[in-house]
């Protein structure tokens, strides 16, 4: 008998004619599973005398298909072709997929073998991406027994979101309660949308984001075939699901176009092998959601990935080690980007030479060495520094570290009421919030994505690191890696507390148990590291091209303008004074030696009146005047009205808060260290500086990243939510700061 659509109905006739009545509820299941996993068996089991044996349409393998009686429901069952995997390589591939997408069962039964549970799980991390219901026939159950394998079956079942029954096929056991859990999936389905996720990685699923965006534009393809697994296959560039969409979707062109393109990114970052990232994922997945749930007996082969999992996911040290390595990290950020910075610096200084001694004396000149140079420069001059945190990310990242970091910080997470998910985002939020912000999609549940939201800009991006290296590299150069690490670690605490804060307050509520991937470790390539730092760079030049030269020439226009002419009538009393004084005493003096000590003094005098002309200039301009209005809002923390306006102009993007420094500060002497030294001459003590690199790091976060927060929450009220209670924080946070070290006598 063949296999068709008729066939099927025939079956259903005679069947529903055997009952007699109408209100029976059908279950489709399909079972699938592994080769000799016991499907054949379970599903004799199951079936008894009712099945059928029949052909797929056009090819030779073997279907079967056969009725199950229980508690009043029909479960139409269908035994599948063994298979390892749901790629569409073979055959019997194909046949297995191609009956869960076309022919939609209420319920998918996936038969593993239970001693080879790992393997087999590889066939579930696919079929959780074609989001069908899935209930797990933990097979073979007496081996695994008689092995003393010990799995924790509950717990499983949690990570993976679907149940788990233990069953002996050969003796017929545990098949009621498979029923049981059949039905009750088929059942609830339609209430509860697939929460778990194989996660492939945030460079993956940005791609696969932005494909499910395209998919969802034409609503037949997104109705006909699940989005999440059109865009894994699309990316995986699985031809059989290719040809289901050209057949179905009028959007087929665009969408390959974009497939392609993404195909090409990730072909460079993954050494041209996408297919073989994307199985380690799945295995990363199947790696972490055993880890905590089954026990091996004796021991086995230890593989390298396992010997360095028992270091960096000790229990004990694998926390002291992620932060060894951050403090690794931030000192070399530190210590090893001294040397290409001053390099830069010289580049800098003489360009502001050269520039100088170019041009005429006059506004276009202030503006190209003062505006200009001074305000990029201050900032271009960190780029080694980003260069080489960012080198550091991308190693821990690809080497498959960064996922036992998310291990390991796991149960921390929990205790404070975060998701371990979380992690994700906030280790993203180092590089830029923005993509972390976006990046809290991966989270499942909306409390948990907002949480994460909220506290992501506590982690202190790149673009607060030049602050930073500025202000602990000009008060605190015996101590800067270790000052730079200390804020970055306050960051964190300040993230952790606030999401505790919030986790039982504005979101109060549960987070469910999920998979932390392990992949294996592998040795980075240099070349996907270089194009990581190269993306990194691409994006920090353009950053100078743009937001930050523009708020340069804005901040130099407000802080030039208004002029007045003329000295004031005070000054040029003084200045008179002093020429009188030094006109009637040279012309008394006799010796050489005596003119050359009072031409010193006279100058020097002079200079002096030059400087209390400038900063007066300074405060009447328009920066000086908005300086005024923030002043008394900084003053309590120790900060000068130079200080508040940097800040004030940091909210456009951070970096900006060192730019508009080198534009306040160091007037008339260019960018690079000029801007150090001038710190150093200036009022501000060690203890204001770190007073206000705390304010830096927790005080409100970017417009980008605002403008983030609003298209992630859809809604006013968290931005709002974000903006006062990080700059309420900074507040409070430094002003103990500051007050709390002048009563310890440290100012
Ligand atoms: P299929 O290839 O997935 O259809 O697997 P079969 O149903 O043909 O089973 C393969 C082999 O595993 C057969 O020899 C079965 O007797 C055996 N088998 C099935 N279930 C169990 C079980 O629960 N325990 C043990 N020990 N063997 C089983
Ligand atoms: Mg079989």
């Amino acid at each position: 008998m063949f296999w068709s659509k008729r066939s099927i109905e025939k079956a259903r006739g005679a069947d529903s004619a055997s009952d007699g009545a109408t209100s029976i509820q059908r279950i489709k299941v399909g079972l699938a599973g592994n080769p000799n996993s016991g499907k054949t068996t379970i599903f004799n089991e199951l079936t008894g005398a009712h099945q059928k044996v029949g052909n797929w349409p056009g090819v030779t393998v073997e279907v079967k298909s056969g009725t199950a009686y229980y508690k009043g429901f029909v479960l139409e069952i269908t035994d599948l072709p063994g298979t390892y995997s749901l790629s569409a390589q073979s055959q019997e591939e194909i046949i297995a997929r191609d009956y869960i997408l076309d022919h939609l069962p209420d319920v998918m039964v996936q038969i593993v073998e239970g001693p080879n549970i790992e393997r087999n799980l590889y066939l579930t991390t696919q079929l959780i991406d074609l989001e069908v219901p899935v209930v797990i026939a933990l097979n073979m159950f007496d081996e695994v027994k008689s092995r003393k394998i010990d799995i924790h079956i509950k717990k499983l079942s949690q990570l993976l979101g679907m149940p788990i029954v233990p069953t002996i096929g050969k003796r017929g056991k545990g098949m009621r309660r498979l029923m049981e859990a059949i039905i009750k999936t088929a059942q609830s389905k339609e209430k509860k949308q697939k929460s778990v996720k194989v996660n492939y990685g945030h460079e993956v699923e940005e791609h696969i984001e932005e494909l499910i965006e395209t998919i969802n534009l034409t609503g037949s393809l997104r109705k006909k075939y699940p989005p999440r697994w059109l865009a894994i296959s699309l990316i995986e560039g699985d031809e059989y699901a290719a040809s289901k969409i050209k057949s179905s979707s009028a959007l087929s062109e665009q969408l390959f176009v974009e497939a392609m393109e993404i195909r090409k990114h990730l072909s460079e970052l993954f050494k041209g092998d996408t297919e073989e990232y994307m199985a380690d994922r799945r295995y990363g997945f199947i790696n972490g959601a055993l880890k905590e749930t089954m026990k091996l007996p004796e021991k086995q082969e230890i593989t390298l990935t396992q010997r360095l999992d028992s270091i960096f996911t000790n229990r004990i040290i694998g926390l002291p080690i992620l932060f060894f390595l951050m403090w690794v990290l931030f000192q070399s950020t530190f210590g090893l980007g001294k040397y290409p910075v001053e390099w830069i610096n010289i580049g800098i200084n003489f360009l502001t030479d050269f520039t100088s001694r170019l041009l005429p004396n006059g506004l276009a000149k202030d503006l190209i060495v003062d505006g200009i140079i001074g305000g990029v420069g201050s900032v271009i001059i960190f780029l080694p520094n980003i260069l080489i945190l960012f080198l550091g990310i991308a190693f821990l990242e690809d080497s498959g570290y960064m996922a036992r970091a998310a291990f390991v910080t796991d149960r921390v997470m929990h205790a404070l009421g975060l998701h371990g998910k979380s992690f994700i985002p906030l280790l993203m939020g180092f590089g830029c919030s923005v993509p972390a912000i976006m990046a809290t999609r991966m989270l499942d549940s909306r409390r948990d994505r907002l949480l994460t939201m909220l506290i992501v800009p506590l982690m202190s991006c790149s673009a607060r690191l030049p602050v930073y290296i500025l202000l602990a590299g000009t008060f605190f150069p015996n101590h800067a890696g270790n000052v730079i690490f200390g804020i970055y670690i306050l960051g964190i605490f300040a993230a952790l507390l606030i999401g505790r804060l919030f986790s039982s307050t504005i979101f109060k509520g549960q987070y469910s148990p999920f998979v932390m991937e392990l992949p294996s470790y592998r040795w980075p390539t240099t070349k996907s590291i270089l194009i990581h730092m190269w993306y990194r760079s691409k994006i920090y030049l353009r950053k100078m091209g743009g937001i930050i030269l523009i708020g340069s020439i804005v901040l130099w226009f407000l802080g030039t303008f208004p002029r007045q002419q003329g000295l004031p009538s005070d000054l040029a009393q003084m200045k008179t004074t002093v020429e009188k004084e030094y006109n009637s005493e040279i012309t008394q003096s006799e010796s050489d030696m005596n003119k050359q000590t009072m031409l010193k003094e006279y100058n020097r005098k002079l200079a002096e009146i030059d400087n209390m002309m400038a900063s007066r200039q300074l405060e009447n301009t328009f920066i000086g005047r908005l300086g005024r209005v923030i002043a008394p809002v900084v003053r309590p923390l120790g900060f000068d009205w130079k200080i508040g306006v940097a800040i004030l102009t940091g909210f456009v993007a951070k970096e900006v808060v060192v730019s508009s420094m080198g534009v306040l500060y160091a007037v008339g002497e260019g960018g690079g260290t000029q801007l150090s030294k001038a710190l150093k001459s200036s009022e501000i003590t060690p203890l204001i500086a770190a007073a206000f690199a705390v304010f830096v790091l927790l005080y409100t976060p970017c417009i980008a990243s605002i403008a983030a927060i609003f298209r992630e929450s859809g809604s006013a009220k968290w931005v709002l939510l974000s903006i006062s209670y990080q700059t309420t924080l900074a507040w409070i946070t430094a002003f103990i700061i500051y007050r709390g070290g002048l009563l310890l006598g440290l100012g």
